[in-house]
């Protein structure tokens, strides 16, 4: 890899694609974008470049392939700087199942197996499907790598992946935890090590990433040995419309008593509950921080419990871990909410974590460092980069032999 070399990366969701033109060595962004509302009336694009932001309507039904054309047609036949020095592509890919532990180079045995996972993420493994097939069309020459959110925690014991239910739905039908999140978590266990002056292999964390989904992980020697995430993203932390762990009797009872069918339950665990649900209010955690500043009773009743089942978590994966070199906080909340950082900090006392009230405030605006007391239990604000795991991982997998492109067979 040179110090030129970009690296382009996808991330592609059931109705959006969001890109990005990432140099590996920094994870300098020297280009963002989103399509939006794809497969629908009126989809669009925006994207970012040197300051300047644009946008360009798309024609009715436009998928994730017409993106990528607007892509490579409009947007990087400008910048000719950027589009001959990519070295690769990076596919975020939500679901790798057991088979994928690692990011890989995608060929068509690789595809076939994402294939295989869409039985495990039906919303997120076809839209990566598509994203993997249209980048491979526009950029024929380029290697693609694909980066499983899953992969992080397959390090993880069966004593902390398999449910106490019959074996054999594990054995036959690959139902299991799972984890999500991952590449964010390991992003953080690795700036955490630097941080920390250990090396990866030897820090032990808990990384908490709480964005509209959440989810928290035990690190023990730079590896994942339980998160709170399972078969779904549905499972564990309170999120912004997902309810996270509830008593599963509750389904039984929804069915039977109150007549719900299981598209119903599914949109009230997923999209109804969480923040959103218990608010009525908002899923936004800024929005229910005004509101409860302002009274709104509902907004302070979400917020408390965001807050105390995640330090419940929390207290648990210290039980799991030897010892904890620090608590990582990240995503949107982690990153900027200094109030749940605060109220998740003062449940904590018993384990020795102690908020530093002046540190906290200052944590925002993309910087990382602790904001405990010298005294207290390490604990650390780490902005999250997936897309530069992306971007490192894709360029990591480039064959020696690849040519930096042959542009004779460019677009
Ligand atoms: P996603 O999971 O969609 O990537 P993000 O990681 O961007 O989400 O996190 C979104 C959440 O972060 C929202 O609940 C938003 O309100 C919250 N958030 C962003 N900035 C702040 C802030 N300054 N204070 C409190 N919460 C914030």
């Amino acid at each position: 890899m040179s110090n030129s070399s970009r690296v382009l990366v996808l991330n592609c969701g059931s109705s959006s694609l969001k890109f990005a033109v990432i140099d590996p060595l920094s994870g300098t962004l020297e280009l963002t974008g989103i399509g939006e509302a794809l497969e629908q009336n009126e989809p669009t694009v925006s994207w970012k470049i040197g300051g300047e932001k644009k946008t360009s309507p798309l024609p009715a039904n436009s998928g994730h392939r017409e993106v990528i054309h607007f892509l490579v047609n409009n947007i990087l036949r400008e910048c000719p700087n950027l589009r001959d020095h990519l070295v690769a592509i990076g596919h975020r890919v939500v679901h790798g199942g057991e088979k994928f532990s690692h990011s890989v180079l995608v060929d068509d045995a690789v595809i076939h197996t994402i294939r295989e996972c869409v039985a495990l993420a039906p919303l997120h493994n076809p839209a990566a499907l598509q994203g993997i097939e249209a980048a491979r069309s526009a950029f024929p020459y380029l290697p693609q790598v694909a980066v499983f959110d899953t992969a992080f925690h397959q390090s993880m014991p069966r004593h902390a992946y398999i449910y106490a239910l019959p074996y054999e739905l594990y054995r036959d039908h690959g139902i299991r935890r799972y984890g999500m999140h991952g590449t964010s978590h390991r992003f953080v266990t690795e700036r955490a090590a630097e941080l920390l002056n250990l090396p990866v292999n030897e820090v032990n964390i808990i990384s908490a990433h709480l964005g509209n989904g959440a989810s928290v992980t035990a690190v023990h020697n730079g590896h994942s040995v339980d998160t709170s995430m399972g078969l779904t993203p549905l499972e564990g932390l309170v999120m912004g419309t997902r309810s996270g762990d509830v008593d599963p009797g509750l389904l039984m009872h929804l069915g039977a008593r109150l007549d719900y069918g299981l598209k119903e339950i599914n949109d009230l665990l997923n999209k109804k509950s969480g923040l959103l649900g218990i608010s009525e209010l908002s899923n936004d955690c800024r929005t229910l921080e005004q509101a409860a500043a302002e009274g709104h009773d509902g907004a302070q009743l979400a917020l408390d419990i965001f807050c105390y089942r995640l330090a419940k978590y929390i207290a648990s994966y210290h039980g799991v871990l030897p010892q904890v070199d620090a608590l990582v906080f990240t995503g949107g909340i982690g990153e900027n909410s200094s109030l749940v950082r605060g109220k998740v900090l003062s449940h904590l006392g018993g384990l020795g974590y102690v908020l530093d009230e002046a540190r906290n405030g200052r944590a925002r605006f993309g910087e990382d460092g602790p904001i405990s007391t010298e005294q207290s239990a390490v604990t650390l604000v780490i902005p999250t980069n997936e897309e530069w795991v992306i971007a490192r991982d894709a360029a990591g997998l480039v064959p020696p032999t690849s040519p930096n492109g042959d542009p004779s067979s460019r677009e």
